[in-house]
């Protein structure tokens, strides 16, 4: 794969200027940034009054896998898709399964530094998929709606060659931002990391209602949806609140699919790993509300 120098973009979407700091609208933490800071994201910065994304096309990982890894089981089952991911995100989940490419420290005070990650531009990303026939594309691994601009551009050139974008993301960005990008989207898988507007606040640095208010967008869009949950012991597995989340997805269509996943200790959450019993019996549980409800990341025997 061929790799260059990325430009530092001075023209980011969802940025207003106020003086000499920018104002990122792109989610809900809406980011005051001063000249020569990041945004929490460690992303999208200002540099001299203008906000810039010095990141644009920096790749941290890109790799072909089973489309249900994403995982997606009722979107084009049995197919690969070419996965990329980036650097960064909006939240700050203590448990992060990729917490070195998405809480990479240090990345955000490298204003214009190009030595994060692999630059490659959004037509390379297309030419890949066109070689590896992939008929879908996902961007996926740490937070790409934090790198919106580059995911649109893949995704625009993607469509011109019916390649069918993905994307997996923790669902929370602003309600303008969400329109913008699901114009170009074919399938989602949104992170519902738990149903407690506190544990979201406090303990992940997201927002629920944004996270609920882009599930049922990409609903009314008629964009396929699945829906994973992460389940965490002492964070998010309390009967009530698993129940309330089922209630939740049942209140959109009962037949979204929803991917109850085993967490393993990572990054600063010790601890242990979610039992495969619990696992087996929180998803039976919840299909009595649900058509379609998933276990993962647990052998059954
Ligand atoms: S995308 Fe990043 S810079 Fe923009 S508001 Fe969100 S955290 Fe802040
Ligand atoms: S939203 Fe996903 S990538 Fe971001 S910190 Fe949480 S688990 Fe990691």
């Amino acid at each position: 794969m061929e790799t260059e120098d990325s430009p530092i973009m001075h023209s980011p979407l969802f940025i207003t200027q106020k003086g000499n700091e920018v104002i990122c609208e792109l989610c809900p933490h809406n980011c005051n940034i001063k000249s020569g800071c990041f945004g929490l994201c460690g992303v999208r910065g200002n540099k001299g009054g203008k906000g810039i994304i010095p990141f644009y096309g920096y790749i941290s990982a890109l790799a072909v896998d089973p489309i249900e890894k994403k995982p997606l089981y009722h979107f084009k089952p049995g197919t690969q898709i070419l996965s990329i991911g980036f650097y960064g995100c909006n939240f700050r989940c203590p448990f992060c399964q990729n917490w070195h490419i998405s809480q990479s420290s240090g990345f955000a005070n490298r204003m214009g530094s190009s030595s994060s990650g692999s630059f490659i531009k959004p037509d390379e990303i297309i030419s890949s998929s066109i070689r590896k026939r992939t008929p879908s594309i996902a961007y996926t691994y740490s937070e790409s709606l934090v790198h919106i601009e580059y995911t649109i551009d893949c995704m625009k050139l993607a469509h011109k060659q019916n390649i069918a974008n993905v994307l997996v993301t923790n669902g929370c960005i602003n309600h303008k931002a969400a329109v913008e990008v699901l114009e170009y989207t074919d399938a989602v898988n949104v992170d519902l990391k738990c149903f407690s507007a506190a544990t979201y606040k406090e303990c992940l640095n997201g927002d629920l209602q944004t996270v609920l208010d882009f599930i049922q967008l990409v609903y009314k869009k008629h964009i396929h949806l699945e829906i994973t949950t992460l389940i965490v012991p002492g964070l998010n597995d309390s009967k009530d609140e698993i129940s309330s989340a089922a209630d939740f997805i049942c209140s959109i269509d009962k037949d979204i699919p929803w991917h109850l996943t085993a967490y393993r200790p990572e990054y600063r959450w010790n601890a242990p790993p979610t039992d495969p019993g619990f696992l087996l019996h929180t998803a039976n549980e919840a299909k009595k509300k649900l058509s379609f409800v998933y276990t993962g990341n647990i052998a059954i025997k």
